[in-house]
Parts: structure tokens; C-alpha cells; sequence
């Protein structure tokens, strides 16, 4: 049988006719999604420290730029386009009303801008907690913004840095995170920033919500929320920064055996316009103690019953006759964050009961 041989003038436009139906069946590419825009601002703290060996103990915090910082977690671009900006670059513990001002500020801008998604703070552990609830009350947006830290400076061996700066861009990324206040992400879990506290000097899971829970958790940039945050904040919230370059000293002192009034009267001597104590148990304090706050309370010094235990609610009348003695109690507020409210407070004169309206409502 011969061959049938199909001459290449036929074949040729055969071919190109098939190629062209399949491609007109092959759907577009779909456009690449935007990826949502984060901006980092970075303050220091041991995320960004450096110590001389990845197994030493002695470090220093802040070492480290918000570039480097960056370029450590390449894998962050993909959950964002990020952009870092240098606020200050401190250990936590040198927290200051400037670097409060100045960030608290730059965030209010930022999430104004039409282009910007979500804001992440790289900040120290030690104070973490303060500059959460301050910002929670200042902040003036619905945006995601996170702050993150590290327990371990960037140079140890098992940095836990780089995987919360990830899941902090991830939770700064995600829509989901809108509307609950501001967050703090550390060791994979999401803490509203009343609740949480740092109980352990070392440890990397050292931060808990141990009154009222966690927000949510994310696993390697997979976020899950539960709830929402306790108490105003935000958009919610009465304070604003519009105006402020200073806020008032308010001092916290803590109760032990045997107190008496000479710290409480120093702090006033000092220019102290508000003292929380860390109080024992449900926020009691020696008689001598408290007769000595009540006098200042009486002259417009406001004064609150906080504790230095780490879990629960200071009620008010409960062993210490608030109403007679003019005091606050700090209901579900630890002493560090009873100070940050009380300076906000401060900013406009209130009556007692507005003061103590303010530690039940944030
Ligand atoms: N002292 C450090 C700081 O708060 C501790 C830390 O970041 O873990 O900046």
C-alpha cells in the first residue's frame, strides 16, 4: 500500500488553525493580585539586637536598621509590599514621651493615607505593653497596626525575631485584623493590646492575655481571630494627641510590708499629677499608705488602686473604702497600663467618677 503522503502546504495552516482554537480556549492569566501595602516602622528593642556570639547571653538592643531588618525576612514580600521607616532605635526600656509622640503621630498619618494597609512596630519587649495600650487609645484608625518584638537578639542561635516579624506582616496584611484595636503578635499568637503582659524575663513565650484571652493565633502567616479586643480603643476612643507635646507625670509605687507615705509624698514633690499604686493582693496598701493617698487625693492628685499581682480584676469598695477616701480602682488595668490611661486622662480635668468611668469603659 502506498504511503499517503499530506503535502506541507496543507499541514502548515492545519497547524496554526489548531494552535489558535486552543489558544482562544485558554483562559487569560488572571492579573496578579495586589499584594496589600505595610509600612514598618522600627524602634529597636532586642528584635533588632546583636550580640558578639549566637550563644551569649549578653546583648545589645537595637543594633540593627529597619533595612537589615527587612532584608533578614525576604519571605515578608510576598505577604506585602513593605517600605521601613527608622522612628528610634532603643531598648524598650529607654521608652520615652518623645519616641510615644513622634510614633504615635507618624502611625495617624500613615493610616490616613489612602495607599497604606497596615502598619507594623518593631519595638523591645520590656515595654511593649505600655506602648500597645498607648497607641490602642490614640491611634485614630481601623487599620491593622502591630507591634512585634523578639526575646532573642537577631544574632542567636533560634532567633524567634524573624518568624514574629513574618506573622506580624501577615496579621498587618490581613482585613481581618481591621477594627480590633491595636495588636501585639510574639510567638505566634495575637494579643489585644489591654490584655496582654510579659510574665517571664526570659522565656520567648513570655507574653500572655492571662484575664481575658487571646485575640487570635497565627501559624506561619495563617491568622485566626477569635474575638474582639476588651474595652474602647481606637476610633472608639475619646483621647487624641491633637495639640499634645507633653503628657502629665503620673508615677506608679508598689505596696509591700511596712509602706509608709514617703514615696507617695515624694512623687508628689516631684510634680507627680497622678500615682498608681501596685497594690498587694486586690490593690490594698498599708493604712499608712492609704492615709497619705487620700490626703493627695483630697488636694486633686488622682490616685489609683492598680496590683502587683498578674491576674485579676481591682474592684472598687471591696477591703478599701474608695468612695470615702476619693481613690480610683484600676478594675481590669495592670499598674504599667493604669499609668499610660491616667496621663491621658489627665489631659482635661474630670471629676472622680468620670476618672473612674474611664478604668471600667478601656
Ligand atoms: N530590653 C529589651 C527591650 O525591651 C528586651 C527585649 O526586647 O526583649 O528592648
Amino acid at each position: 500500500m502506498s504511503k499517503r503522503v499530506v503535502p506541507h502546504l496543507v499541514l502548515i495552516p492545519l497547524m496554526v488553525l489548531a494552535i489558535g482554537s486552543a489558544l482562544a480556549q485558554t483562559p487569560a492569566p488572571a492579573p496578579a493580585a495586589k499584594l496589600p501595602s505595610v509600612v514598618v516602622l522600627a524602634t529597636g528593642g532586642t528584635i533588632a539586637g546583636a550580640a558578639e556570639s549566637d550563644v551569649q547571653a549578653g546583648y545589645k538592643s537595637g543594633q540593627v536598621g529597619v533595612d537589615q531588618l527587612l532584608a533578614a525576612v525576604p519571605q515578608a514580600k510576598k505577604l506585602a509590599t513593605l517600605r521601613g521607616e527608622q522612628i528610634a532605635n532603643i531598648g524598650s526600656q529607654d521608652m520615652n514621651d518623645e519616641v510615644w509622640l513622634k510614633l504615635a503621630n507618624r502611625i495617624n498619618e500613615l493610616t490616613a493615607m489612602p495607599n497604606v494597609n497596615g502598619v507594623v512596630i518593631t519595638h523591645g519587649t520590656d515595654t511593649i505593653e505600655e506602648t500597645a495600650y498607648f497607641l490602642n487609645l490614640v491611634v485614630k484608625s481601623n487599620k491593622p497596626v502591630v507591634l512585634t518584638a523578639a526575646m532573642r537578639p537577631s544574632t542567636a542561635l533560634s532567633a524567634d525575631g524573624p518568624l514574629n516579624f513574618y506573622n506580624a506582616v501577615a496579621v498587618a496584611a490581613n482585613k481581618n485584623a481591621a477594627g480590633r484595636g491595636v495588636l501585639v503578635v510574639v510567638n505566634d499568637w495575637i494579643h489585644g493590646a489591654a490584655s496582654l503582659t510579659k510574665t517571664s524575663t526570659t522565656a520567648v513565650q513570655t507574653f500572655l492575655s492571662p484575664q481575658s484571652g487571646l485575640i487570635g493565633t497565627v501559624a506561619y502567616g495563617e491568622a485566626d481571630f477569635y474575638r474582639g479586643p476588651i474595652g474602647k480603643h481606637t476610633t472608639g476612643s475619646e483621647f487624641s494627641l491633637t495639640g499634645v507635646k507633653a503628657l502629665p507625670r503620673v508615677d506608679i509605687i508598689m505596696a509591700y510590708e511596712n509602706m509608709d507615705g514617703a514615696l507617695i509624698d515624694a512623687a508628689v514633690a516631684a510634680g507627680a499629677k497622678g500615682i498608681v499604686i501596685a497594690g498587694v493582693g486586690n490593690g490594698n496598701m498599708t493604712a499608712a499608705a492609704l492615709n497619705t493617698l487620700a490626703k493627695h487625693a483630697k488636694n486633686g492628685i488622682v490616685c489609683v488602686r492598680a496590683s502587683r499581682v498578674t491576674i485579676g480584676h481591682v474592684g472598687r469598695n471591696v477591703e478599701v473604702e474608695d468612695d470615702k477616701l476619693g481613690l480610683i480602682a484600676s478594675m481590669d488595668l495592670n499598674p504599667q497600663k493604669s499609668r499610660v490611661l491616667l496621663r491621658l486622662a489627665l489631659l482635661k480635668s474630670r471629676t472622680n467618677a468620670e476618672m473612674q468611668s474611664l478604668f471600667a469603659a478601656y
